[in-house]
């Protein structure tokens, strides 16, 4: 018997998907590629947004066309089953707790097509951003054991892999998250360490001090903004101002000089006038991120924000992310070009067609280096260009 798993979403349904994969083989399955045909295609959905949904939609109607038998699992499934059996009577649906229950391993010991490794410390949310439909699909904050995740991590480094992305639904939720960092930390093989992102009101002193006391730890943290206007904080349910925000990243870069920060901007939440957007774009600029993720907001049923006076309409959400976008590609150039003439260690992922092969730097900035390099090396490297969203480096020598 076949099988292919297929994920959507954030680095925790990747997680889970590899638990799954590593579940089928465990049952004697053969694993196929993502979306290749096989006896049985398991969709692991997400529903953040209505893209997300769609999205899981089109690939279950696909895979009901290459397979006789479709799991469906994930997030849309916790939101919305009844629906999903209604419009798709043929596939399988299967929650995710009993997908994890039912799992034969309770750790992943290799990552299918990534050089990083993901690593699930934590599950659910409990901030309910009035926005966001991710606490009543995950519900409540679950820390995994922390000897789980050091065994897991011990395994996954000894078998080569050398990045570890500490991921969560709620990251800094997780009670004693300096502690772990410094056990995995000391973990024979890791080599780098990143956090997925984290809630400007988790980073605490004890966070920073431990980021800023080994070289494993790479100077980028992904702290969302979500909107650099204090009435659109409260309204998106927030629990900081823009100047806790500012004072945040002011204690961070105090430490750690020279860390990357990018964030997450949501546009056109209702209320937001041109006064609140003019407050983020300079938020932004004053900052100085080295990636913005720009989105749209858009209505999700069951969540508070549905109910909010004053919509913003949809030609000026598409103004305004194309002004953002515009002014943050500015200032994450300038970024960049801060290292041009430097050294960097680069992990690569990928060879490309083109001479070049591809990873992020410590700083999670993307770099082509010259030359078709076997993947999972970190190498060091001199950057000496910049193209489009790229930094170009060769190997010295
Ligand atoms: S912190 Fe807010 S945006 Fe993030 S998952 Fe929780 S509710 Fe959603």
């Amino acid at each position: 018997m076949t099988v292919s798993l297929i994920t959507l979403g954030c680095k925790v349904n990747q997680y889970e998907t590899q638990l799954y994969r590593e579940s089928f083989a465990a049952d004697g399955f053969e694993i196929k590629n993502s979306g290749e045909p096989s006896d049985i295609i398991l969709i692991n959905t997400c529903c953040v947004t209505k893209r997300a949904e769609k999205e899981s939609r089109n690939l279950i109607s696909r895979s009901l066309k290459i397979s006789s038998k479709v799991i469906v699992t994930g997030c849309y499934v916790e939101k919305e089953d009844a629906y999903l059996r209604e419009r798709f009577p043929r596939i399988e649906i299967v929650r995710r707790k009993d997908l994890l229950n039912k799992s034969k391993v309770n750790r992943i010991h290799y990552f299918s097509g990534h050089t990083r490794a993901f690593i699930k410390i934590e599950d659910g949310c409990e901030k309910f951003c009035s926005y966001c439909i991710i606490p009543y699909v995950r519900g409540r904050v679950k820390n995994r054991e922390t000897k789980e995740i050091l065994e897991e991590i011990k395994e996954l480094a000894g078998n080569g892999y050398q990045e570890f992305v500490i991921t969560g639904v709620d990251l800094g939720a997780y009670e004693g998250l300096s502690d772990l960092l410094r056990k995995i930390e000391k973990i024979k093989g890791v080599e780098r360490i990143r956090l997925s992102s984290l809630e400007p009101g988790d980073i605490s002193d004890s966070l920073i001090e431990i980021l800023s006391s080994s070289p494993k730890f790479c100077p980028h943290l992904h702290i969302p903004l979500q909107s650099g206007d204090d009435k659109i904080l409260q309204l998106m349910n927030r629990d900081y101002t823009v100047n806790d925000y500012r004072k945040t990243i002011a204690k961070i870069r105090e430490k750690i000089p020279e860390i990357c920060i990018s964030t997450d901007v949501m546009v056109g939440f209702p209320g937001e006038d041109d006064e609140a957007f003019k407050n983020t774009a300079r938020i932004i600029e004053e900052t100085g991120f080295s990636r913005v993720h720009c989105f749209r907001y858009s209505t999700r049923e069951k969540t508070r924000a549905t109910k909010l006076a004053n919509p913003v309409e949809e030609e000026k959400k598409k103004e305004r992310v194309k002004n953002l976008i515009l002014l943050t590609k500015g200032i994450s150039q300038k970024i960049k070009e801060r290292f041009l003439g430097k050294t960097a260690a680069i992990l690569i992922e990928k060879k490309r067609k083109d001479g070049y092969s591809f990873g992020y730097s410590r700083h999670y900035l993307p770099v082509l280096v010259k030359g078709k390099i076997g993947t999972n090396q970190i190498v060091k490297v001199k950057i000496e260009d910049l193209e489009e969203n790229y930094l170009i480096a060769s190997i010295p020598g």
